[in-house]
């Protein structure tokens, strides 16, 4: 080789020296650093002698498992190119992600390998599928994936092995994965990373601590202990790879895994394994604010409380540190962008509630003119872009898309933003919810942010309903708290007294349940959208 390796294999390689710390607990699996890399190492050996090699990729479809990260940090490890899919998709979807990809093995778990197994006809690259956890005898191209290592809780007994030779060989700017967007405003695309992108992340993860740190004028601990995160939102998603699975990786963390969310499950575990940091999204954060049988659990091992991936509401922020004691956190991030890429927690963050943080030390912002080309100064709304070692370098096999989203190492990011003389980011809509009423621009968050401080508010989102004149007005889908009562009229009085008369819902409507959201806690506003029809003012 030309270079010294740099790749997650080194990663890969050096979680080995955490031992006998314990790395994954899922339900009552419990396995430690050495016998997860044992696993992978085993598994990297037999990917190489099925013929997967540098640059194939290999699509993985499972929940939370702690097969999901031996297979990444296996297939990563030899080279070839790790595409988790989205467990959430459809039979249909899944089939989308496994052909774009052009993927020529398919792991998947019992639940997928259902859904899938009809669409596997139509999967004319995949060679052979896996199925981790079959519920069902296997036939046809479908094998047993315990064959290849065995199950989790045999990991340990395994022979100590190195990585394949083809290890050393991984160069920085080489391809790691294929995440898919969440598909929030179009069809997913899938982002292709490098092992440079995802190692960069790693660098990020303590960083907003650090700093917060330094404000207070607070030394670290001499010797912290690793500490121990309960892991609710999926690995599909960059932030729990990229940042929550790696940096744990990175520290020597110890991660709890959920079969599936449910909140007297997370107390339970929180009480059980004095969990110190968890959260992934906001919806998250309020739900465990919110049970109404919290108190009958100790959660004062909790420490951080931290999220992103959609807007939050200020309020989150206090009542985090006020009833639980722990420091809220928040960053911004995109599937381009390979999870962080800003962040803050505790009082940077209680002091401006509303912001997502300032840039992590390798990333650089800035606020662009509908033109693409004028910089807008301190305070002015417009896109945001954002440039650094974690932006990929485009869309998987789409050079369009790739050519107008990635422009001289800067992403576009589809956001509306503005920073302050800190450099700290504000979110204020994506380009594409917010609301133009008569020329006025509403942006959907600041309307959300006031209905959700309304004592009977616990869930809102604004939207825009068509308007003949007009062209749009503001509309709202408000989620009252149990027992809790508000008028239409009380909510748009509400919203007047604190902001601008064009910017009160028109019309608000209610909800039974919370708002119906993606696996990234982002709330579904096509759905919302067609709530309105016919509502034209
Ligand atoms: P698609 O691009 O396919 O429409 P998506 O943009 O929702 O889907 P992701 O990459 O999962 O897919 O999400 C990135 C987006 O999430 C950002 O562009 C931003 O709108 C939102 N987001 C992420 N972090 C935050 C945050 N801390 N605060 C507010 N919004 C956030
Ligand atoms: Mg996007």
């Amino acid at each position: 080789w030309k270079q010294a390796p740099a790749s997650l294999a080194l990663l890969t390689m050096f979680s080995r020296s955490h031992g006998a710390r314990e790395f994954l607990i899922h339900e009552d699996e419990r396995i430690t650093y050495d016998a997860h890399f044992r696993g992978v190492a085993h598994l990297a050996h037999k990917l190489v002698g099925m013929g997967i090699g540098r640059g194939d990729r290999v699509a993985l479809a499972m929940r939370n498992l702690p097969e999901w990260t031996q297979v990444f940090f296996a297939v990563t490890a030899i080279g070839a190119v790790a595409v988790p899919l989205n467990a959430w998709w459809t039979g249909g979807e899944l089939e989308y992600g496994v052909n774009d990809s052009g993927a020529k093995l398919l792991i998947v778990d019992g639940e997928r390998h259902l859904r899938l197994a009809s669409h596997y006809p139509a999967m004319p690259a995949v060679e052979r599928v896996l199925v981790t956890r079959a519920k069902a005898p296997l036939e046809g191209k479908a094998e047993p994936f315990e064959a290849l290592v065995g199950v989790p809780t045999d990991w340990a007994t395994l022979g100590e092995l190195a990585l394949p030779e083809i290890a050393m060989t991984i160069q920085p700017d080489d391809d790691v994965a294929i995440f898919y967007t969440s598909g929030t405003t179009g069809h997913p695309k899938g982002a292709i990373g490098t092992h440079r992108n995802m190692l960069s992340n790693i660098f990020t993860a303590g960083y907003a601590t650090a700093r917060m740190m330094l404000r207070r004028g607070e030394m670290p601990p001499p010797a912290p202990e690793p500490k121990t995160s309960l892991i609710v939102i999926p690995f599909f998603h960059v932030t729990a790879c990229s940042a929550f699975l790696m940096g744990n990786v990175a520290a020597g963390g110890t991660i709890v895994l959920m079969r599936k969310w449910d909140t007297i499950e997370a107390y339970k575990l929180i009480e059980r394994e004095r969990i110190h940091a968890t959260g992934g999204v906001p919806t998250i954060a309020w739900q465990l604010l919110e049970h109404p049988d919290r108190a009958h659990y100790d959660l004062s091992s909790l420490e951080t409380i931290s999220y992103g991936g959609a807007p939050s509401a200020p309020e989150l922020v206090r009542r985090i540190y006020e009833e639980f004691g722990a420091l809220p956190g928040n960053g911004w991030g995109m599937t381009e962008t390979m999870a962080t890429v800003t962040s803050h927690q505790g009082e940077d963050y209680l002091n401006r509630p509303d912001s997502c943080g300032p840039p992590v030390p390798v990333a650089e912002l800035k606020i662009m003119a509908p033109d693409g080309e004028t910089e807008l100064g301190v305070g002015e709304v417009g896109e945001l872009w954002a440039r650094g070692p974690m932006i990929v370098k485009g869309y998987w096999e789409k050079p369009e898309a790739t050519a107008e989203t990635f422009i001289d190492g800067w992403v576009r990011t589809g956001d509306l933003a503005k920073l302050d003389d800190e450099g700290f980011c504000y979110i204020v809509d994506r380009a594409k919810d917010i609301i133009i009423r008569g020329g006025e621009n509403i942006y959907s968050i600041e309307v959300e942010n006031v209905l959700y401080a309304h004592p009977a508010v616990t869930d809102a989102a604004l939207v825009g309903v068509p308007h003949r004149i007009l062209g749009e007005e503001p509309a709202a889908v408000v989620h009252l708290c149990p027992g809790c009562e508000a008028s239409e009229a009380e909510l748009q009085a509400w919203v007047g007294k604190h902001l601008a008369g064009f910017k009160v819902p028109v019309a608000v409507k209610f909800v039974d349940s919370v708002l119906p959201r993606n696996a990234n806690g982002k709330i579904l506003k096509k759905e919302l959208r067609a709530m309105f029809e016919g509502v034209e003012a």
